[in-house]
């Protein structure tokens, strides 16, 4: 046994996931050099945060990219920089559905299983789960945690009807990965960010038991956290109560690896991760408190950067992203429908057409940019561009040049985004 450990461990590590991984969209595939660049500065100042170029099928979908144009994004920024360690490709949000289109191009999978939540799973797989918890009824200590959690025989049946199935359908998705790509060749995540309520430290707990009775070589999970993690703008809830919960999920993680044979560099992962200023600081003590990893994964904070510096060139540019905004006020249904959990946007708070026309390019950098203390700062326009990407994807070649002919601008905004509001806010503002 201890040697049939042994050879898993040695193989486990070759996909093994830093401590420190960054998750980077880039809905046009533009801006990797950019983004790297933040990662290149970071490395200087003594920080290894390994790149992970994301995008979900969602995305790719309403942009009618393709898996491959990730990869070779990611493959072309990497050799072009020299970057000197690892980086992934993420099939994000994938689920039994799609993860075959994902294969040859990504080496970390972002497994999705809110759809499958709440599929009651049979008599026999409920009764086997509560029983093998037996040993957590009524109270349940986590070490580290003062308060013990209360355990019952509810609690554990509403589990195993919330998730069991989901897990097992996860399952599937993997060895359907694995049996393609061979196993430890690939880094798995589950994600359920996008359900309505959030998951308690002790839910999480027993939906790692599970998963680790479904073999799944988990390194990263990213659960919902109480409060709102909307898209492109700042943390909406307490802060407070956000510390407590998150600390109990490390602890809760700590105490599953031992328990459930999980892989011991597993951690958190923080989906709709960017732009969270508030809950940084908070994040970046406590897992230097304790000695644990995270990913935070973001997308569209680069493609509002983009919009950024298209508005900041001015001429032609200005007049794009103007018509991008205008026409997505007369689409928002359409648009806000996929991100229906995770954006919130007053409409009583966009600016008009009559109103954006008049704007000059200081203006709309203004509103868009995240500068929370900014008078004219706009959170809701700025959601509102957030999901706006698919009007600039049927711009099509257009939008393209724009972007090129205004890379420097628009690249040095990417990279300070990423270095100055993430890296720094993150991982160096002890410093
Ligand atoms: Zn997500």
């Amino acid at each position: 046994m201890k040697i049939l450990i042994h050879i898993f461990k040695i193989h486990f590590d070759n996909m093994k996931l830093d401590k420190y991984t960054f998750g980077i969209g880039d809905r046009f595939s533009q801006q990797g050099k950019s983004q790297l660049e933040a990662f290149i500065m970071a490395e200087k100042d003594g920080l290894k945060i390994t790149p992970v170029w994301n995008k979900s099928f969602r995305e790719h979908e309403i942009i009618g990219s393709h898996p491959e144009d990730v990869r070779k994004e990611a493959d072309n920024t990497v050799k072009n920089l020299s970057w000197p360690r690892g980086y992934y490709v993420d099939a994000d949000h994938i689920n039994i559905n799609n993860v075959r289109n994902f294969i040859k191009s990504s080496d970390f999978f972002t497994i999705d299983i809110t759809l499958s939540l709440g599929t009651i799973p049979d008599d026999r797989l409920v009764n086997k789960f509560i029983d093998g918890c037996k040993q957590y009824l009524t109270n349940l200590h986590i070490p580290g945690i003062t308060e013990p959690y209360t355990v019952n025989n509810q609690s554990l049946l509403n589990i195993a009807n919330k998730y069991l199935s989901a897990i097992k359908e996860a399952a599937e998705v993997y060895s359907i990965i694995e049996g393609l790509k061979g196993k430890n060749n690939f880094v798995i995540e589950i994600s359920i960010d996008e359900t309505e309520n959030a998951q308690s430290p002790i839910e999480l707990f027993f939906i790692l038991k599970i998963i680790g009775e479904n073999n799944i070589p988990l390194q990263t999970i990213a659960p919902k956290f109480s409060g709102r993690f909307n898209k492109g703008v700042d943390y909406i809830g307490d802060v407070e109560q956000f510390s407590k919960e998150f600390n109990e999920d490390l602890l809760v993680i700590d105490y599953a690896i031992q328990k459930f044979s999980l892989p011991e560099n597993l951690k958190l992962s923080i989906h709709s991760g960017s732009d969270k200023f508030s809950i940084y600081p908070e994040i970046g003590k406590l897992i230097k408190k304790h000695n644990k990893g995270i990913h935070i994964k973001t997308a569209g904070t680069t493609w509002l950067e983009e919009v950024a510096g298209l508005a900041a060139s001015g001429g032609k540019s200005l007049e794009m992203v103007k018509n991008i905004y205008k026409c997505s006020l007369s689409r928002i249904d359409e648009l806000t429908k996929p991100y229906s959990d995770v954006i919130d946007i007053d409409i009583n708070n966009l600016p008009s057409i009559e109103t954006i026309n008049n704007w000059s390019s200081e203006k709309f950098v203004n509103a868009i940019r995240h500068d929370p203390d900014h008078p004219e700062y706009n959170k809701d326009m700025r959601q509102l561009i957030h999901v706006s990407y698919k009007i600039a994807a049927e711009f099509g070649e257009e939008f393209i040049e724009q972007i090129n002919s205004n890379a420097e601008i628009i690249g040095k905004f990417v990279t300070e985004n990423i270095y100055d509001k993430h890296f720094m806010r993150l991982f160096i503002c002890e410093r």
